[in-house]
């Protein structure tokens, strides 16, 4: 008996998987960058509460009053704890000049290779060096206010690689951002242990006044 339900039902399993074959083609054909980032990255910080406090692209400098090119956002979280948004390696951390305490992580996604920077964090907040391997949602440092800022914010870039120049370039990061993936989705990651993060023992050295526990994935 179950058998021939198995056999009747069989034809409309087929039927049903062609029929999402031809979608998910259908979906990659013309899926947006949304659609894209909303599948790969979350918010760069473990709160979904933020302001935006200056957009990407031509804006008028905040320190010396000349148009520039600002390459990323400027954002200020609810939370400091800044997180990676997606999977990635390391390619830099270090004090910069002007970007002061920077982490540029390379992401390998979908076909395509993105970069995206945090800039600005608190001294000696880095939690990776160049080369480490690093998770979606793993704390890689705290903002602050260090480089040239006129205050505590995140400085978060986001550069796309081009293959016909060969070069990464910058891209609006607010589409990572306005896509609001809410923390809930975070999965902060514990990269000491190689699990999903535990509050009460991860990072003792990393909390500060503004610390607010994530919420993890059930
Ligand atoms: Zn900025």
């Amino acid at each position: 008996m179950k058998a021939k339900l198995l056999i009747a039902i069989l034809p409309f399993a087929g039927i049903i998987l062609l029929i999402l074959i031809i979608l998910t083609i259908i979906a990659s054909l013309f899926g947006s960058d949304t659609a894209f980032y909303q599948s790969y990255f979350v918010l760069p910080f473990d709160t979904n509460t933020y302001t935006i406090t200056s957009p990407y692209g031509e804006r008028i400098d905040p320190i010396n009053n000349e148009k520039s090119f600002h390459s990323g956002i400027d954002v200020v979280p609810t939370s400091s704890n800044i997180v990676a948004i997606a999977d990635g390696t390391v390619v830099v951390s270090e004090v910069q000049e002007s970007g002061g305490e920077s982490v540029i992580i390379e992401h390998k996604l979908g076909g395509q290779v993105y970069r995206s920077g945090y800039h600005h964090m608190k001294e000696n907040s880095r939690t990776v060096k160049v080369g480490d391997v690093v998770k979606q949602g793993q704390q890689i440092g705290i903002m602050g206010a260090t480089g040239r800022v006129t205050g505590p914010h995140l400085h978060f870039s986001l550069q796309k690689f081009n293959a016909s120049s060969q070069k990464f370039e910058y891209t609006d990061p607010s589409i990572v951002i306005n896509n609001n993936i809410s923390a809930k989705e975070y999965n902060l990651y514990d990269y000491d242990n190689n699990k999903p993060f535990d509050n009460d023992k991860l990072h003792p050295e990393l909390r500060d006044p503004y610390y607010t526990p994530p919420t993890l994935k059930p």
